[in-house]
């Protein structure tokens, strides 16, 4: 069983829905208090929300769209002002943009992909550290960056800047895990191989999780509950000697 330090309160950007909504589904069973972040969708935020606190969980809801940056600078302390600490933090709203060839790709939304899958991961990370450092007064905690299995296949014909994107989170968790060790802010990746969520609708391809199904060694796509336990670990006691790690979570791909 994962321990949990009490009064555990931690962010989940994207945490209404999909993977993000299966880790505020596991933390507010371990006792953690949620600030869950999303973009547009009120209706499903606000369902989760009343779900988890019908289990007796402290959940705010923050609606911001994280490709704003001065919006994504608004969290932490939004946060700060509900639990007055902060102690885990879930880079996990992302986007791939449409399926298609790396020559097709509007440079627009490949922008927009790297705001939404680095740079918002930045700032938060940034105010995070700020907040958290033992060295600033803090007093430590976890953060966990959700990548993609993506990050190291390139997806050709796919997602190239995509891949990309993750490919960057990979190296913030990796330069930040070092940099703050000696800080008490442990910084780690969970990276999903393709997982039955709506992000494959938004990119074009609503069936991709069945059509790549050949392709896993395990013959099906995750579901989000399995990629949750990984998180809730990292950001737990049990995890207390792992920084800079990426748990891969893709089926033996
Ligand atoms: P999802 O089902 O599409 O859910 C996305 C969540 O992020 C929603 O809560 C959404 O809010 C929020 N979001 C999206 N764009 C946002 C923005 N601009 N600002 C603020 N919030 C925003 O996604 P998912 O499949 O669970 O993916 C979660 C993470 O896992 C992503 O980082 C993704 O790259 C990664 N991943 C997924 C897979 C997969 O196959 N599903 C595989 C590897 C990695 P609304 O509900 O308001 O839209």
């Amino acid at each position: 069983m994962t321990s949990v330090v009490p009064s555990s309160a931690t962010i989940i950007t994207g945490g209404t829905r999909g993977i993000g909504a299966a880790i505020a589904e596991r933390l507010a069973g371990s006792g953690h208090s949620l600030l869950l972040t999303y973009r547009n969708r009120d209706d499903e935020a606000i369902a989760l929300a009343e779900r988890l606190r019908a289990r007796g969980a402290h959940v705010e809801l923050l609606r911001v769209d994280l490709a704003h940056l001065d919006a994504a600078a608004e969290v932490l302390p939004t946060a700060i002002a509900h639990f007055g600490t902060v102690t885990g933090l879930v880079n996990n709203a992302g986007i791939t943009g449409r399926i298609g060839g790396f020559l097709d790709a509007p440079i627009e939304e490949s922008e927009l992909v790297f705001r939404v899958n680095v740079l918002a991961p930045m700032v938060l990370t940034r105010d995070a550290i700020r907040h958290m450092s033992t060295e600033l007064g803090g007093r430590g905690g976890s953060i966990v960056n959700i990548s993609s299995g993506a990050a190291t296949s390139g997806s050709p014909n796919r997602y190239v800047p995509y891949s990309m994107s993750k490919a960057a989170l990979n190296v913030l968790t990796l330069g930040t895990a070092k940099e703050f060790a000696r800080a008490g802010v442990r910084v780690n990746t969970v990276s999903p191989g393709t997982t039955r969520t709506e992000i494959h609708a938004d990119a074009g391809r609503p069936n991709a999780p069945e059509e790549r199904a050949a392709s896993i060694p395990m013959g099906r796509a995750g579901e989000p509950h399995e990629i949750a336990g990984a998180v809730v670990y990292l950001l737990s006691e049990d995890a207390s000697y792992t920084t800079g790690a990426d748990i891969r979570i893709s089926g033996g791909n």
